[in-house]
């Protein structure tokens, strides 16, 4: 018997890459071991499309919110009523990808910091997990999350980890998750190894964010769900523990954090 058990935290199957031929795309996920998936949105143009794929496929579960990124292009990007309303969906199981991207976009500085603040007030109101996107800007976001803090804790991911040791640090003390995509198994990615092999294998999560990110040996294809696998086996390797083992901490860290996709399969 298989008794191996990937979740993907964090994808994106609405993309073009992926929904065009998604059939294919579960289908490889589970030949693989990703028994299920979670896209995240980042536009709340795109939300319905999202809900829709995740009622079509039981293996899909999925996330409201507005990606740094997109700040500027949503009109609801600050929409505290419909984030929270959208998040009752029973297949709704996070909050985000909200965030700070400096790297790509720094002209929307407030609005990324408005968006991001108005989902960790929906992820505190509803106990859903914020799904945090952070890049080039792990100064501001220490800030904010230690701030929001106190205002009232909240449950986090700090998704595909591409940060300083620093941020990383200051999401353990919050008690957050760290997800760790296909970066981790980069030869130029010795810092986020590092971290990936000194944290608690109980707050560690994996995920593609595909259709980018693809893990070697796989990298520079188009990323797909399935992948997931090869990030947890360079896990397994790094930290020395048994893949099988190793899998079963990450499925349960996923349902640990996801605790809808638990409600869902014990239904
Ligand atoms: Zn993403």
């Amino acid at each position: 018997m298989n008794d191996i058990r990937i979740i993907d935290t964090h994808c994106h199957l609405d993309f073009n890459e992926l929904k065009t031929r998604l059939d294919e795309v579960i289908k490889d996920a589970k030949i693989n071991n990703v028994t299920d998936m979670v896209t995240i949105s980042t536009n709340l143009s795109r939300i319905d499309t999202i809900k829709e794929i995740s009622e079509h496929y039981k293996e899909i579960f999925f996330t409201v919110g507005v990606h740094p990124n997109e700040a500027h292009k949503d009109k609801q990007y600050d929409d505290h009523h419909f984030i929270e309303n959208y998040s009752k969906h029973e297949k709704c199981v996070g909050i985000g990808e909200g965030g700070l991207d400096y790297y790509y976009n720094m002209e929307n500085m407030k609005l990324q910091k408005r968006s991001l603040e108005v989902q960790i007030n929906v992820a505190r109101s509803t106990n859903l997990p914020m799904i945090i996107h952070s890049r080039e800007a792990d100064d501001d976001m220490i800030e904010i999350l230690e701030a929001e803090y106190k205002n009232g804790p909240f449950k986090a991911i700090l998704h595909c980890f591409s940060s300083g040791e620093e941020l990383a640090y200051c999401g353990l003390d919050l008690d957050f998750f760290i997800s760790f995509s296909g970066i981790l198994t980069f030869n130029s990615a010795k810092n986020i190894q590092k971290i990936a092999k000194n944290i608690p294998l109980s707050k560690i999560l994996v995920e593609t964010d595909s259709p980018y990110l693809a893990p070697s040996p796989v990298r520079g294809s188009v990323n797909e769900p399935k992948n997931c696998m090869h990030t947890a086996q360079f896990l397994s390797k790094l930290r020395n523990v048994n893949f099988l083992e190793l899998s079963k901490i990450l499925y349960d860290n996923s349902l640990t954090v996801y605790d809808k996709i638990k409600l869902w399969k014990d239904k």
